[in-house]
């Protein structure tokens, strides 16, 4: 039976997956991972944070672009820690118009970040007020994170009882003009039953949609995320489920991108269910991750769910038998449903490429083998040059051809000025 609730995807790769240790990408990969998320049908992404000068530029270009028609119809949204300053600095300086202003709940993390000298009231008040401001500064639609959610016990330190701590968050926030309540799983210390019964009790009393943020470290990230959205839709709220691409993120990671979307439509009684935003398109998923897999740097794992080279691959006799009488035997799912068969082969031998150093002939040569007259040479050149070294690598040919629809939206995003501005 279709629900009327559905599960949509916001993916943090720009945000959690970048704030990862030892990785990270250049302005203008995530612009190329945004506008590969949008052609994916992704519903809305966290593209970064607003209050970080380095961010400014990229936001506002992003932002144009999405103005523009370029992002189809996903949502650029920004993050911000719950607190007026933050808040301020993002309008002050980005025409971001989604957030979500994030707090710890948990004891353990109020008590380790803000040394004993806040409690669970003095969270909520900043909370509320940070998100009253960003209210009354325009945004048009806010989220509240509750960080460490899984791990705010149901009594404070003083042993008091408080078990609708989170309740209290979530309808605090909601009176104060939130539209989502984040319950996030930071050290990923849920299991999918309890995950299951606390976003179900959540979204029975405060009836506002629920987002799921969870981390894989003990390797319960998708299915996490997939039984929280059920609670959710169970008390009759839509859930949004925060992903990576390649379930990139902090530690052992997010909720990877396409192991989430795999398991709210392939596994047991899911199709029936019918539950995922229709609007994602999952052959747009090799394209997102072997990409993203590139500018992070990290080969995606030989075993990875969908994208990884031994997804579709049979050797052992009884397997590969099996495989050559009915596919359906060993596959709960084919390569051209994740439009694996396209990806861009680089070519060997004899070949002329452009970058940081490239010239006027190599790029009108390279322009032309991907079938483009360029007009202004001069400033795709200067372009190709910046982008090539905020990159690292040489450039894609997608990158070269968003470079030459794009100039102005690529100049912005390529400048990137240390100088302290307040
Ligand atoms: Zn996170």
């Amino acid at each position: 039976m279709a629900r009327k609730n559905k599960v949509y995807i916001i993916d943090v790769t720009n945000r959690d997956g970048v704030q990862t240790a030892f990785i990270g990408l250049s302005k203008l990969q995530k612009t190329m991972l945004n506008f590969y998320l949008s052609e994916m049908g992704v519903y809305q992404s966290e593209i970064g944070f607003p209050a970080l000068q380095h961010e400014w530029n990229y936001i506002n270009a992003n932002l144009k672009l999405a103005d523009k028609g370029a992002m189809g119809t996903m949502r650029l949204q920004g993050w911000a820690r719950a607190m007026v300053e933050d808040v301020q600095r993002a309008v002050k300086y980005t025409n971001i118009r989604i957030l979500n202003l994030s707090i710890s709940t948990s004891e353990i993390m109020t008590e380790g970040k803000f040394g004993g000298r806040l409690n669970r009231e003095d969270i909520l008040k900043m909370m509320t007020e940070a998100v009253a401001c960003a209210k009354e500064a325009g945004i048009e639609s806010i989220g509240v994170n509750a960080e460490d959610a899984s791990r705010t016990e149901p009594y404070t330190k003083d042993r008091r009882y408080d078990e609708d701590y989170l309740i209290r968050f979530a309808l605090a926030a909601k009176a104060n003009g939130a539209d989502r309540f984040r319950y996030c799983d930071t050290l990923g210390y849920d299991r999918t039953v309890s995950i299951y019964d606390s976003v179900k009790r959540i979204a029975e009393a405060v009836q506002m949609p629920i987002e799921l943020h969870c981390h894989n470290d003990l390797g319960y990230a998708v299915a996490n995320s997939v039984e929280g959205a059920m609670g959710a839709l169970d008390a009759g709220v839509d859930a949004y489920i925060n992903t990576t691409v390649n379930g990139m993120g902090e530690r052992a990671g997010n909720a990877d991108l396409v192991s989430v979307i795999l398991a709210l439509k392939k596994s047991r009684g899911m199709q029936d269910l019918d539950v995922l935003d229709e609007k994602i398109d999952l052959t747009k998923a090799w394209k997102v991750c072997s990409y993203a897999a590139m500018a992070f740097g990290q080969p995606i794992p030989i075993n990875q769910v969908g994208v990884g080279r031994n997804a579709f691959a049979h050797e052992s006799g009884i397997h590969a038998d099996g495989m050559l009488k009915n596919r359906k035997n060993y596959e709960l799912y084919s390569p051209d449903e994740l439009g694996i068969e396209e990806h861009e082969i680089r070519p060997l031998g004899r070949i002329i490429t452009t970058g940081e150093y490239g010239g006027i002939k190599g790029l009108k040569h390279v322009y032309q083998q991907l079938g483009v007259e360029l007009e202004n040479e001069r400033d795709i050149l200067r372009l190709v040059q910046y982008a090539a070294l905020h990159n690292q690598k040489p450039l894609t040919n997608d990158e070269l051809l968003f470079i030459a629809k794009y100039p102005e939206a690529v100049e912005q995003i390529l400048t990137v000025d240390p100088r302290r501005v307040d």
